[in-house]
């Protein structure tokens, strides 16, 4: 692939305080976050100069580090700013934004209780996908053999680093066998998520979503529902088996990356991508299209 290395390219990193060239954003090889996992990060997207919901972003930002037993030394406020600078002086207008914040190099423990916490914001150009009938042709997914963990085994509310372990593992393999991504069942063998994006379906005119009680309430999940209420889609929150999948029409997955992205097929179950998952597509772009 000829994609650029993401530590190779031009702009400026904010990293713990300070606007820096875009190579100088470097961490030490002995940090707690890379061998410990003890990192926590957001995914936004800018259009047309504004963040969207970036405040929403921010503070779950500070919530999955507060989870992992950590506070981020910069105030709401502080990281909104920063992030605010980040856009101005790489002069992006339409992007993807990613906080992080890990534990560095004090311990190389399991306890890291006095490690300092850095803190960073990159962004980067990541086109969204608005040709409509291009998406309509619907995106393919495997079932993953991973599934997300009982949130009592693991801090599943956290947008944290080591919960994407079993992510990647699952898409790569979904990969390999020419899938574009896979759907994850959570540990009680119900339907959960994809490996970065939430999952939804209709059935007679209404839409149907997992609970998110074991993996993240996405905020562009919230959106959509938001979105379907405001046209009088029939939103259904439950516990959706695998097998139920054939009583389905449509599926559609939805985040900050994916934003809303139909699914024609999900391992054995077919689905048309149709007028449920269009009109919350174009909801969804005149949404985060700053009026
Ligand atoms: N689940 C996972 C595992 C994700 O990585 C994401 C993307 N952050 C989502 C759901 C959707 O979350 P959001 O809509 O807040 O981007």
């Amino acid at each position: 692939m000829s994609v650029l290395p993401f530590d190779q390219r031009d702009g400026f990193i904010w990293m713990n305080g300070k606007l820096l060239p875009w190579n100088d954003a470097k961490l030490h090889v002995l940090s707690h976050g890379l061998h410990y996992g003890s990192c926590v990060f957001e995914g936004e997207r800018a259009y047309d100069g504004v963040i969207y919901k970036s405040r929403e972003h921010t503070e779950r930002f500070h919530k999955s580090a507060r989870l992992l037993d950590f506070d981020i030394p910069y105030s709401v406020d502080e990281i909104e700013a920063a992030k605010k600078l980040v856009l101005e002086k790489n002069n992006f207008t339409s992007c993807y934004v990613r906080p992080v914040a890990w534990r560095g190099s004090e311990m190389m423990a399991v306890a890291a209780q006095h490690s300092t916490i850095h803190v960073a914001i990159a962004m980067w150009d990541w086109p969204s996908m608005f040709d409509v009938a291009e998406k309509m042709r619907g995106i393919r997914l495997d079932i993953a053999e991973y599934r997300r963990p009982d949130p009592k085994t693991a801090p599943s509310d956290a947008k944290a680093a080591g919960l994407y372990m079993i992510c990647t593992i699952s898409k790569h393999r979904a990969e390999k066998k020419g899938y574009a991504d896979a759907m994850m069942l959570d540990w009680q063998g119900r339907v959960a998520e994809c490996t970065g994006a939430n999952i939804f379906f209709t059935k007679d005119g209404a839409i149907h979503t997992p609970i998110a009680d074991c993996f993240l309430d996405g905020i562009t999940r919230r959106t959509v529902i938001d979105l379907a209420k405001r046209r009088g889609i029939g939103v259904n929150e439950r516990r959706i088996m695998p097998e139920e999948l054939a009583t389905f029409n449509e599926c559609f997955i939805c985040g900050t990356g994916a934003e809303v992205t139909p699914v024609s097929e999900v391992g054995p179950y077919k689905f048309t991508p149709g007028n449920i998952s269009r009109t919350l597509i174009e909801d969804y772009t005149a949404e985060v299209t700053p009026h």
